[in-house]
């Protein structure tokens, strides 16, 4: 047993010296807390090693005091990790209040500081990092561009079906998982899109990488379905203190009526009485508020067809574009904050998208279709939007609506919406669409969060951090467990 012991610390503590080494090498704070997040999953995984041996819970504490003493003095200044030497718990840490992360060029969440916290420690969870990552792979290795959804689904109901108590439903492509039996709590509906955006060229075979998962679709989101998958696997509902329903939908990426999540809700009526919902859309852990309204328009301009040897027999349709277009780029960018968090900003954009017309190099064209699309501040209903456009463009053409989606509603006063805050590294506004706006329709306070990256989402090289999904899974328990530190 002696033997054991001294075994096993001496393993810690070379772990702890070549990760205070790296944390000298970390290029800056983010790198820095990324490695703190990988320690933490090796050292849960570590934890498991020595329970097995029953290793004497003094010695945790000792080498957790040291690694915070090192972090401390790697940073210049004071932080503490929270430490707890029983079996189960490991490095974790908190704090005190949720951290408003300002709109800006970065959309990394600000990383909380790590306090001590006497007396008020966070539920211990532990987390399978290697559950996660070969959940995620596996994810990533089924293909499902939109429309294309169906072996993913089939993936995701195959895997939940055997898990006792679970009831798995499926609805065309869209599969619902939950507990029978938790009724008179409130329903939480926690919202994953299966689909992905078509693939970048070698990016659509999955690849592990160090602290990276990349591949098509890893962070936007199946880093969010494999933290679903896991949750489902592994907590005991029984214990939640709400009602969690998982929804794995289709067709997230393309139209707003095409949306799977329509399905699921004529299926399942009564999910417009959810408390709360969470879509799982990357946001690195941070709360994303509300959403930003989405509307694409296509302006017909019309001039005449003429010889381009004789063009005042005609009229220009591509000039005729030029003073829409100015218009278009000096539209002002309105900033919205709701009254009671004057530094929660959405920003008002109108842009052109696209521009068709033309039909040969000798002749004037007649015609010009210009493609817009206005993002709406959530203090905008999605008629008002209409009308703004349709008034803006009156001058120009014709105009007509191909797509319109509602911005989503500000839930900061919802009690769960509160209760994720304070888990999260931190919450800011959603500058973009998301099904927080569809939840609005539907009278359900929603908000954005999961562990992929945001500035991943549709990008060539798409990849996810583990690190992130281990943040994200051990959130999203807590929160399941009614734990709000
Ligand atoms: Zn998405």
């Amino acid at each position: 047993m002696g033997n054991s012991v001294r075994s096993a610390n001496q393993c810690t503590g070379a772990k702890h010296t070549s990760i205070v080494s790296d944390l000298k090498l970390a290029r800056s704070f983010q790198d820095e807390v990324e490695l703190v997040h990988s320690l933490m999953g090796v050292e849960r995984m570590g934890l498991a090693r020595f329970e097995r041996i029953q290793a004497n819970q003094n010695a945790f504490a000792t080498s957790h005091g040291r690694l915070a003493h090192f972090l401390g003095r790697v940073n210049g200044q004071r932080r503490h990790l929270f430490v707890k030497g029983i079996h189960g718990e490991s490095v974790s840490c908190a704090r005190k209040k949720p951290t408003r992360i300002p709109p800006g060029p970065l959309p990394r969440p600000r990383i909380l500081s790590v306090l001590t916290r006497p007396g008020s420690a966070p539920i211990p969870i532990a987390t399978d990092v290697s559950a996660l990552r070969d959940l995620l792979v596996q994810l990533v290795a089924i293909p499902s561009v939109s429309r294309q959804e169906g072996p993913l689904a089939e993936f995701v109901q195959t895997r939940l079906q055997n898990i006792a108590g679970m009831l798995v439903q499926r609805v065309g492509d869209n599969v619902v998982a939950r507990f029978p039996r938790l009724d008179g709590r409130d329903r939480i509906l926690l919202c994953g899109h299966l689909d992905t955006v078509p693939s970048a060229a070698g990016n659509d075979t999955p690849r592990v990488e160090g602290n990276r998962v990349y591949g098509v679709g890893a962070s936007d989101l199946k880093a969010g379905l494999a933290v679903f998958l896991e949750l489902l696997a592994r907590v005991d509902f029984q214990s939640c203190t709400v009602d969690p329903w998982f929804v794995f939908y289709a067709r997230e990426e393309i139209g707003y009526s095409e949306s799977g999540l329509l399905e699921v809700v004529d299926a399942f009526p009564g999910l417009r009485d959810s408390s709360f919902a969470v879509c799982v859309e990357p946001t690195a852990n941070a709360v994303e508020i509300g959403c930003v309204g989405t509307l694409h328009a296509e302006v017909t301009v019309r001039g005449k067809a003429a010889h381009s040897a004789r063009p005042w027999l005609g009229d220009n349709a591509i000039h005729r574009c030029l003073p829409l277009l100015e218009k278009v780029a000096q539209f002002p960018v309105r900033e919205y904050a709701p009254e009671d968090d004057k530094e929660l900003v959405f920003r008002e954009v109108l842009s052109a998208t696209k521009i068709h017309g033309g039909v040969a190099g000798n002749v004037i064209p007649d015609e010009v279709r210009v493609f817009l699309n206005f993002r709406f501040a959530p203090d905008r209903t999605s008629d008002d939007a209409v009308g703004l456009i349709r008034a803006f463009v009156s001058d120009f053409g014709d105009v007509d609506f191909l797509d319109l989606a509602p911005a989503g509603a500000i839930a900061l006063d919802n009690r769960h919406c509160q209760r994720l805050i304070a888990l999260a590294p931190g919450y800011r506004a959603k500058q973009a669409w998301t099904d927080v706006g569809r939840f609005r329709e539907w009278g359900v306070p929603a908000v954005s969060c999961g562990p992929g990256l945001p500035e991943m989402a549709h990008q060539a090289g798409e990849y996810a951090n583990l690190s992130d999904l281990v943040t994200g899974y051990q959130q999203l328990h807590r929160f399941l467990l009614g734990d709000s530190r």
